[in-house]
């Protein structure tokens, strides 16, 4: 099968042509519809980001239809079921996975991080708890809920108690986490948001989904969807007193934190991904959101990546396996197939 691979930290992607992986114990083949291409992809590429083990298929933004399954799943989604898949790919069994934030756990091993990822037309989930049953959601459209539609869903959630009426509310950055992020605001009344970005395009969107053009004040809640040392800067110089700064993008920037700084009483968080819990709450939100999505070929990842790098995405850039493009019958027309491997699998042929 077709892969895009990353080396080693800081190298260009790779096409690859690599086995299909054969599902053993309690894991779940997942053919690939789509895999969104995402800022921290784009630090992975360049290095920064230091929890990656390459060489390594990239993305973990992934949808699909389930495959095949190993000989000891139990309870996942039937052969064929279009499936979102959970990327926080925890241990299942410390403090943090019992408690339901597998995303969390010290040994997490996450697909386009530590694991092979959904940049490929398939991918070995570990476990059939981290699918997400999509009903009768698109998969190709549907896979940035696994990253930009969850994220912002929690960082949302997690600033709950400051999103009072009348509060004050700044969208720093407004690609597509930022675009999800307004419309979870929007279910507290009475708020006032304002979107920053550096492209005046997305300021414009942003007013399409009722943003102001200036707070009129301090604001309560800073969400930096961009996270560089300029946006977090802004976010401390904007925050009131007793505000939250949610930081949730990854850009390596660093917020100083003392007493009187950013001002007296102000929260500072990040937002990592979501729970499984989060993600069947934005599944099934799904329909009363819009999001946009550009698909591209999976082999042009490379190409992805630099236009995500130039700002010249206005949603989220999904890589679809040439397979399925424009394909409805997806599902129908392999599941023949499916349930071939899934005999032999069940059988432990291999
Ligand atoms: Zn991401
Ligand atoms: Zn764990």
């Amino acid at each position: 099968m077709l892969a895009v691979r990353l080396p080693a930290a800081g190298r260009r992607l790779e096409l690859a042509d690599v086995p299909i992986p054969e599902p053993t114990g309690g894991e779940v083949l997942v053919r690939v519809a789509g895999c969104g291409v995402c800022r921290t992809d784009l630090h992975i590429v360049h290095g920064s980001q230091a929890r990656v083990t390459p060489p390594l298929t990239l993305g973990h933004e992934i949808a699909g239809w389930v495959s095949a399954v190993g000989p000891s799943t139990a309870g996942g989604p039937p052969l064929g079921e279009p499936v979102l898949v959970f990327g926080g790919w925890g241990c299942g069994s410390c403090v943090q996975c019992v408690a339901g934030e597998e995303q969390r756990c010290p040994d997490g091993a996450s697909p386009g991080f530590q694991r092979d990822g959904g940049w490929a037309e398939y991918v070995l989930v570990p476990s059939a708890r981290h699918l997400v049953s999509l009903g009768s959601l698109d998969p190709i459209s549907s896979a940035p809920l696994a990253d930009a539609g969850v994220t912002p869903f929690r960082a949302v959630r997690r600033a709950a108690p400051w999103l009072q009426p009348g509060a004050r509310v700044l969208v720093i950055g407004f690609g597509a986490l930022g675009q999800f992020a307004i419309q979870y605001l929007s279910r507290f009344p009475g708020l006032s948001v304002a979107v920053r970005d550096l492209d005046a395009r997305k300021v414009e969107l942003g007013r399409s989904f009722g943003a102001v053009t200036e707070l009129n004040g301090a604001a309560d809640v800073v969400f930096d969807f961009v996270g560089v040392e300029e946006t977090l800067a802004e976010a401390a110089r904007l925050v009131a007193p007793g505000g939250l700064i949610s930081i949730v993008g990854e850009g390596g920037g660093v917020l100083p934190v003392s007493f009187e700084q950013p001002a007296v009483e102000v929260a500072v968080t990040t937002t990592a991904w979501g729970s499984l819990t989060d993600l069947r709450e934005v599944v099934d939100l799904a329909p009363s959101l819009r999001w946009r999505v550009e698909p591209m070929p999976l082999r042009d990842a490379q190409a992805a990546l630099e236009r995500l790098e130039s700002g010249d995405v206005m949603g989220r850039i999904v890589l679809v396996p040439r397979r399925h493009e424009g394909a409805n019958d997806a599902v129908g027309s392999t599941g023949a197939v499916d349930s071939a491997r899934r005999r032999k699998c069940r059988s432990g042929e291999h």
